[in-house]
């Protein structure tokens, strides 16, 4: 019967890898194949690799990723941003981007990246926003061309230990028409609060533009309730540490306090990033992962990849952790993928047609390939 396909789990790896994916949480600096880190480096002259060897270098960035520190993860981007220094060179890893994440059969996604931060070769802010969106047009382009039509987003990072917030909030609004869909705010969490950019918030809600934070990944409840009370954040990355408001009763209840009350209340979508969780010390384990227990009680929860590279990971491996873990069947990964779609920052009739004229038919496809195996083998 295909609702019992719906529910079946763990959910076979190949049909996860066919289902239609939504991704808000990527970052382009994290995203890089090995094999382009090692060519851009011998063009550019940047001689700081640890290995010019392709599976060597992967796995150090996983490697040098795993160390339980937020800060420590952070330092493997010196390797990434230091190849990206160039016109060239970023409309190459954008277009990578798009055509990696087709080939994964991401539908739509939301990339993310910090133009502030390809500016040591002479680049101006401008500049570096028109070579990534050139980029992801050359990845569309091809991707469609190979049969796996793929719409990007970007969204402009800020860098909440700097200072220059508001110039990327403006930068954020100047290209809204063209392919810009919002702001964030990444980096070092711990004593850098997201009201210190306050301004920037500020200016985004006077021209109603969309924006999400960083917060509550490796610092706790005080960090989201500052992104959604003080500074009007549209949607949490990570925002795993909200289970710090949730307390669960001698009966086995959970009892919500105000602010996570107030999360699930307004459908704040959650970004989160399994692997990425696991691997700073946000979380503990894929299996005890708070998305259990946040997907449990409602909360709009949103399944995302944060850096393939330093996590050597894919949406479809994602999908098949939480899969596993959890015993999520189909229903359960197109619940994640419909929540993300609902809560990308494009115009509510584009999220909708993806919704009915990708992500549910192609579902409903994959339940019925699953209940004639299921059948078959009766
Ligand atoms: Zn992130």
């Amino acid at each position: 019967m295909v609702s019992d396909a719906g529910s079946y789990a763990p959910v076979p790896p190949d049909l996860v890898a066919r289902a239609p994916k939504v991704l808000l949480h990527d970052h382009l600096d994290g995203g890089l194949r090995p094999e382009t880190i090692i060519e851009l480096a011998a063009a550019d002259g940047y001689d700081g690799l640890p290995t010019t060897d392709p599976e060597a270098l992967r796995a150090w960035f996983v490697d040098a990723a795993s160390s339980g520190s937020l800060e420590r993860y952070l330092e493997t981007f010196a390797h990434t941003v230091g190849v990206t220094q160039t016109a060239q060179a970023l409309r190459r890893v954008a277009r990578e981007c798009a055509e990696d994440l087709a080939a994964d059969n991401v539908v739509y996604a939301e990339v993310r990246f910090a133009p502030e931060l390809h500016l040591e070769k002479g680049l101006a802010e401008h500049d570096v926003v028109e070579s990534v969106l050139a980029g992801f047009a050359d990845g569309q382009r091809s991707a469609a061309q190979a049969g796996h039509p793929i719409r990007i987003g970007v969204l402009l990072t800020a860098i909440r230990t700097a200072t220059h917030s508001r110039r990327i909030a403006e930068l954020t609004v100047e290209f809204r028409d063209r392919g810009v869909v919002g702001f964030d705010i990444a980096g070092a969490e711990a004593g850098f609060p997201p009201t210190r950019h306050l301004d920037a918030f500020e200016y985004l809600r006077r021209e109603n533009a969309h924006f999400t934070i960083h917060a509550g990944e490796a610092f706790g409840l005080p960090s989201i309730w500052e992104a959604l009370q003080w500074c009007g954040a549209d949607r949490l990355g990570h925002g795993v540490r909200i289970v710090d408001d949730i307390a669960i009763a001698p009966d086995g209840e959970p009892r919500l306090g105000l602010l996570a009350a107030y999360v699930r209340d307004r459908r704040i979508p959650l970004e989160m990033c399994p692997s990425s969780n696991v691997q700073t010390g946000a979380a503990e384990s894929i299996e005890r992962h708070p998305i259990g227990l946040l997907r449990r009680l409602g909360f709009r929860v949103t399944v995302n990849t944060d850096n393939r590279l330093m996590s050597d990971t894919t949406m479809t491996r994602e999908m098949t952790l939480l899969s596993d873990a959890f015993g999520y069947g189909l229903n359960d990964l197109q619940w994640f993928t419909v929540n993300a779609m609902k809560s990308a920052f494009i115009p509510f009739d584009q999220r909708l047609a993806l919704i009915n004229e990708r992500i549910k038919p192609e579902y409903a496809a994959l339940r019925a390939v699953l209940a004639e195996r299921l059948s078959e083998r009766g």
